[in-house]
């Protein structure tokens, strides 16, 4: 694609809109963003804007937005918005931010997409793909936007990609050298018309264009995915948690073995993963796949796996007091993560639940929670639900702050139990964000 001399208009000022408009600068285009909002986030954005003399418009859409040759949409922006609708109507081209990064990024991309564990695979990949000797940038809905470092990726570099299925819903040539979906479990279904089909087929749109010198990482574990993958170009590989793969990498008593065409290539301890979870080794056994697949040194692998820190607020560790150790899983947004959160830990549980809704159905953690949960304190505007649901079969107790919650739970909890924030909900009603729920909950327990 090129961009030179071209008018792109950007809809939306934050992180992606103001990578895409700053990378459609450096190819000697002409960007103009335009956000209908105008908050603090966009306020200080712009400020880049202004330094850059790139023009831009908030607070709402002028028809200048309309007056280009190609409009580039932020994954925040909803396809169904009158912005959208408008641009369609007059037949402008419409991309995502991923779309404009990846036509001008030489290296090889690696694209992670999924429901959950994107980010903490994604971190993971950068960090072991750089343990084994490559240059390897990680961006997307991570850290940087992929527009702002696409053109520094050399031929023979990486960038491992975080996607979301919103970037995925507006791609046109998209290709990655390597697409891993992870999993797909119902969320952000508001976004989709409450359809999962919608949201499925969004994800599977990552290997659409791949072709036969490229790969697909799959979760053989998950029905819906496995099902839902119809006829495509690229090479299979498969990981799962309990059955042996022939092309791909699976649990083999206490180790994990990752096999091609039949014939073992690679074997690592599971205790070699420095990550607590089987979500996690499912996560790195499709970074160990993806570094199989370039060949690179077992030793070094393994390396990476045993080196890598984690994430913040997701089964982040914060403090061990009086034998009980409190644990910050403030990114399980949805009911799924809170499941893999629960099977990962032997002791006894205090759990932190609840936050604003996203439709949860909490059929699927129910018996866990009666097996490992002492006591469920529920926060936020869901703490009804939270307590209707669970309090016939175990302790509930609503408490209107995340700080009340902790103090109650420090002064139950007893040696070698666990205390655990895993909400299953979105932040928003209490908290400016997910950040912002995990930071709080680790002063308060820094506090006690
Ligand atoms: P994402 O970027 O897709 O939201 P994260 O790596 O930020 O994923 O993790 C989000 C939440 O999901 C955390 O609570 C984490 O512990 C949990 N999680 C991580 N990997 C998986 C997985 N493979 N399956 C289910 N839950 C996971």
């Amino acid at each position: 694609m090129n961009i030179s001399g071209k008018k792109i208009s950007i809809v939306g000022a934050v992180r992606s809109g103001i990578g895409a408009a700053k990378l459609v600068k450096q190819l000697n285009g002409v960007p103009f963003v335009s956000d209908a909002n105008e908050n603090e986030k966009i306020k200080n954005s712009i400020k880049t804007l202004e330094t850059l003399a790139i023009k831009y418009e908030i607070g709402g859409h002028s028809n200048k937005v309309f007056d280009c040759d190609l409009m580039v949409v932020s994954p925040g922006v909803p396809l169904d918005s009158d912005v959208i609708n408008t641009a369609k109507s007059k037949g402008i081209k419409l991309v995502s931010e991923l779309e404009l990064a990846s036509l001008v990024c030489k290296g090889k991309i690696i694209a992670i997409t999924g429901t959950n564990g994107k980010t903490t695979t994604t971190s993971l990949c950068g960090h072991l793909f750089n343990i084994c000797g490559v240059k390897t940038y990680t961006a997307g809905n991570i850290g940087l936007a992929f527009s702002e470092i696409a053109l520094n990726v050399q031929e023979d570099e990486f960038a491992v990609i975080e996607v979301s299925s919103f970037q995925l819903d507006l791609i046109d040539k998209f290709k990655p050298k390597v697409a891993v979906i992870l999993n797909i479990t119902p969320d952000h279904l508001n976004r989709y018309e409450n359809n999962y089909q919608n949201y499925i087929n969004s994800k599977l749109r990552i290997f659409e264009n791949q072709n036969d010198k490229d790969f697909l990482i799959i979760n053989k574990d998950n029905e819906v995915l496995v099902n839902s993958i119809k006829e495509h170009k690229s090479t299979d590989l498969y990981f799962s948690l309990n059955k042996p793969q022939q092309n791909g990498a699976s649990i083999n008593g206490e180790d994990i073995v990752y096999l091609k065409n039949g014939a073992e290539e690679f074997r690592c301890k599971i205790s070699d993963i420095n990550l607590r979870g089987e979500h996690n080794y499912a996560n790195a056994m499709a970074v160990i796949i993806a570094a199989k697949i370039f060949d690179f040194d077992n030793q070094k692998i393994i390396e990476g796996l045993k080196t890598f820190k984690g994430v913040e607020h997701r089964l982040e560790f914060v403090r061990e007091l009086d034998g009980v150790k409190y644990i910050n899983d403030s990114k399980a947004t949805n009911v799924d993560s809170v499941w893999y959160a629960l099977r990962s830990f032997d002791q006894p549980i205090y759990l932190i639940l609840g936050g604003q809704d996203k439709g949860n159905d909490y059929d699927q953690i129910k018996e866990l929670v009666l097996n490992k949960v002492k006591k469920i304190y529920a926060i936020g505007s869901s703490s009804e639900k939270v307590f209707n649901y669970f309090h016939h079969d175990v302790k509930v107790e609503i408490k209107h702050s995340l700080e009340d919650a902790v103090t109650a739970a420090s002064s139950e909890a007893r040696e070698n139990d666990i205390v655990l924030l895993s909400p299953a909900c979105a932040s928003f009603d209490m908290f400016n964000d997910y950040e912002h729920r995990g930071r709080v909950f680790k002063e308060a327990v820094n506090k006690l």
